[in-house]
């Protein structure tokens, strides 16, 4: 087994993990740490929870620790990332591994006021994480200066571009210095991606650690079919049912996120949520609570589950099916990490037949019907000939599926036949 002192990492960083009790590199920090302290582009595809932040971080604060600081400290380092709850997790990540070292790094974002980022600016830094938009904006009014930008690293691609950063993301690049390194992580690798890697890595090494669009084999995949009007008690009851105390729940809006977290609560449920329209404090309010334990239940939206990142999550729920099957993976990814196991129940309502088949055909994997409840009722739309060959080519591996093949649980893979055509 390789160790951190075999990549090649300086004592100061290995000091560091020490602290930090990471004992042995995960596959991506194996694969990407020598390339980049070789001075390579890295192209990495990996989702959050690979260790991918610590696999950019290192070779980053690696390269910067024998350079003195200028008398005035330059941004050296310019990391983006899609979501501030990110960013936020990325600058903490940062903070522990150059906790004894000579650099310092900002974190700013949008959604709250610029003035203490913008006196932080004025201190001098060498590594900043941003968001795209806050970011532009303050390059704009003149706060940041990216003329001595050494590092690039565009993390979650495949979010970016999904929230519209694009265009942000061009305009970074259009002003940063031509000699650079480059560092691209994203969770998947459509030819969007593809496309934009290719306009500005540079002979990069591709390090890939999960094929893309595969869910993660540590989590139990279930759905219920259960109609709209009985999902939210169908979800207060299985949170009790199952005594769930680490549990996510999906929402597709805003809205119907904060509107469940009240509904929970007449239940005796308590839960938070956590979205773009909350301010800061309650975020951080919210995070807090759930990752020591007081708080049981997080409802959140797609934006802001990227950043989510709390071992202990033993339940996800899908009260909405998302539209883009490709956030279906990163929100069951949020259960299942860290070694464990996890379990993702998914509600699929009459209106949500589509998104279900564009999961399946995405993940090649049949997600197990629940049936165990009375709110069970059958499929409403025919599965179609494309799931069908994404069930045959994923069939040798759900034959690993210890949950699929029991027996003793009352559920069963879902039938075609006899469901075919069944309206509500
Ligand atoms: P990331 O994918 O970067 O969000 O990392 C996921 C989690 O894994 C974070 O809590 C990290 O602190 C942790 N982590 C990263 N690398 C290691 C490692 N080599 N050993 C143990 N934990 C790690």
């Amino acid at each position: 087994m390789t160790t951190f002192r075999e990549l090649g990492l300086a004592e100061a960083l290995l000091k560091a993990l020490i602290v930090e009790g990471y004992e042995v590199p995960t596959p991506v920090q194996e694969l990407a740490i020598p390339p980049l302290l070789e001075g390579k582009d890295v192209l990495g595809v990996a989702q959050t929870g690979t260790g991918k932040t610590a696999a950019f971080a290192l070779p980053v604060l690696q390269a910067m620790l024998g350079k003195k600081p200028q008398a005035k400290r330059k941004v050296r380092a310019l990391v983006l990332s899609p979501t501030r709850e990110l960013a936020a997790q990325i600058g903490d990540r940062f903070a522990a591994y150059s906790k004894e070292l000579d650099l310092r790094h900002l974190v700013i974002f949008g959604g709250v006021n610029q003035n203490p980022q913008v006196r932080a600016l004025r201190r001098g830094l060498d590594i900043l994480v941003a968001t795209p938009g806050r970011l532009l904006d303050l390059v704009g009014q003149g706060y940041i200066d990216l003329t001595e930008v050494e590092f690039f690293v565009l993390d979650e691609a495949d979010r970016m571009l999904d929230m519209g950063f694009i265009h942000d993301i061009r305009k970074v690049l259009r002003i940063l210095p031509k000699a650079r390194q480059n560092l691209l992580f994203s969770a998947t690798m459509p030819s969007s991606i593809s496309d934009l890697a290719g306009s500005f890595l540079r002979n990069a090494v591709r390090v890939e650690v999960t094929p893309e669009t595969v869910t993660v084999e540590r989590i139990e995949q279930r759905v219920m079919f259960v109609k709209k009007p009985d999902k939210r008690r169908l979800l207060g009851d299985l949170i009790k049912a199952h005594d769930v105390r680490c549990g996510i729940v999906f929402t597709r809006t805003k809205h119907g996120a904060n509107r469940l977290v009240k509904q929970l609560s007449q239940v005796g449920i308590e839960a938070a949520a956590i979205h773009g329209n909350k301010s800061q404090n309650a975020r951080n309010r919210a995070m807090n609570g759930f990752r020591s334990g007081e708080l049981p239940i997080l409802v959140a939206t797609d934006i802001a589950s990227r950043g989510i990142d709390v071992d202990g999550v033993t339940h996800v729920f899908n009260f909405d099916l998302p539209n883009e099957p490709e956030s279906y993976v990163h929100r069951i990814g949020r259960t299942a990490r860290a070694g464990k196991s996890g379990l993702a129940i998914a509600f699929c309502d009459e209106s949500e037949g589509a998104y279900l088949r564009a999961i399946e055909r995405l993940t090649g994997v049949v997600l197990t019907v629940d049936d165990e409840h009375e709110y069970h009722h059958p499929p409403a739309v025919p599965p179609p000939a494309k799931p069908r060959q994404a069930r045959r080519a994923a069939s040798p591996k759900q034959g690993t599926r210890t949950d699929q093949n029991s027996s003793s649980r009352r559920r069963r893979r879902r039938r075609r036949g006899p469901h075919r055509g069944n309206a509500h």
